[in-house]
């Protein structure tokens, strides 16, 4: 074999969805739906790299494919680049279905909270917990992850709440990043909520973050993003700007988590700090959302949690992409919002935020991608891209919002090599 021929290739997919830059990275506004497709398409993969993009018969030309050693044969198939999810918080403790049926009967968050659950229930539980328990959880959520066809996962800390379970659960992630399959990237959320200890002293638990956590943090290199959940009651526009800047000043990257709840002119905020991504967003108004727009702020679209709340309203995601806003998609994976599969959340983007399956796909890929700031190694099938990719029963991509509640995935490759075959 020539040294340049590939070791791995598929070939005959239905559809090869490509997701190539020509249509703009991130993809904005019309462009979000221009998915770039190959028909009886064709890649090719040597080490970890993609070097062919094409029609199946370009490829029998250009390579000697009786040589190559690993061939799928795509027949009837979807091929996508990997889904990838930019915001989620897999490192945690212990479960809390049983908060379903207190949810069901009506009791509010406060009601839960006060009968012992919520996300207090949560950091009790995973400050008990040890590093490599807190692997172990992590390792099954990635493992089903990846089943469901997700290549690359950000995860957030945020139920230690103290600076040695702070460091606890970053160490998790960064465990999960060298010894899984997939690329794991790390945000501090230690501004996630306020701990116990600091009942009434949020001041002082800010100080705490900034004073010892985000140095601490840096300095070991636990952490690329640092995030704050800026909400009514919990950190406010002043504290989150205070964090945020402090971040910043050590080298982490800003996104946030605004305007879940209430508008507290969070999208103004994310604008004005050139957060990376900024995630929720049911409530922001339209001035912001502008700014956002203007800042090239991405908005992270999380359709489970309203879904697990039960609230009629989503976040305004039509409007946000007629105002030029890079729109994405993630799980929100938390022990109150419980999924590992980004076909779930494509599902609900499409029928509850009216996305087409053509704009989903595209906010689970390539502008998946740019919030993370991986663009130039993930998030499409291009030369010289991670080869990162997902085969699909299903002969094309409006398949993955059209039948659901089962797993699609076929086929998982991540950094060229098989990782799921079902
Ligand atoms: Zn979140």
């Amino acid at each position: 074999m020539k040294n340049d021929e590939p070791d791995l290739a598929i070939v005959h997919a239905n559809q090869l969805v490509t997701i190539d830059s020509k249509f703009g990275v991130p993809r904005i506004g019309e462009k979000m739906g221009e998915l770039a497709i190959i028909l009886d398409g064709a890649v090719a993969v040597k080490d970890d790299k993609i070097i062919f993009v094409g029609t199946t018969e370009d490829l029998m030309s250009k390579f000697t494919y009786d040589q190559i050693i690993n061939k799928i044969d795509a027949t009837n198939k979807l091929v996508t680049p990997g889904f990838i999810d930019p915001h989620t918080h897999i490192i945690f403790d212990g479960s809390r279905e049983s908060e379903l049926s207190m949810k069901l009967a009506g009791k509010t968050y406060l009601e839960i909270l006060e009968a012992g659950g919520g996300i207090l229930k949560t950091v009790r539980e995973t400050r008990r917990a040890s590093l490599e328990k807190l692997v172990e959880n992590g390792k099954k959520i990635l493992d089903r992850m990846m089943n469901y066809g997700t290549t690359t996962v950000e995860t957030k800390s945020g139920y230690g709440l103290s600076l040695d379970s702070e460091i606890k659960s970053l160490k998790a992630a960064n465990i999960l990043n060298k010894d899984h399959p997939l690329d794991v990237v790390s945000t501090f959320l230690g501004a996630h909520a306020i701990p116990p200890e600091y009942k009434g002293r949020t001041d002082d638990y800010v100080n705490l973050i900034i004073s010892e956590m985000i140095p601490k943090i840096a300095s070991e290199g636990l952490a690329e993003f640092c995030d704050v959940f800026c909400e009514e009651g919990i950190f406010s526009t002043e504290q989150t700007q205070k964090i945020i800047n402090a971040a910043k000043r050590y080298g982490l990257k800003p996104q946030i988590h605004i305007d879940e709840i209430a508008d507290t002119n969070g999208a103004l905020l994310a604008a004005k700090l050139k957060a990376v991504q900024a995630g929720h967003l049911l409530k922001s108004n339209d001035e912001g959302l502008r700014a956002m727009a203007k800042a090239g702020v991405i908005a992270t679209l999380l359709p489970g949690t309203p879904f697990c709340l039960m609230l009629k309203d989503y976040a305004p995601a039509r409007k946000m992409i007629e105002f030029g806003i890079p729109v994405t998609l993630a799980t929100d994976l938390n022990p109150n919002c419980w999924t590992e599969s980004i076909q779930m959340i494509i599902v609900l983007a499409c029928y509850n935020m009216k996305l087409s399956p053509a704009e989903a796909l595209t906010a689970a890929t390539i502008n998946a991608a740019c919030a993370l700031q991986r663009q130039d190694q993930v998030g499409s099938i291009e030369v010289g891209k991670k080869a990162d990719l997902v085969m699909f029963n299903a002969p094309n991509y409006q398949f993955l919002a059209y039948q659901f509640g089962i797993n699609l995935v076929s086929t998982v490759i991540k950094n060229g090599k098989i990782v799921v075959q079902n």
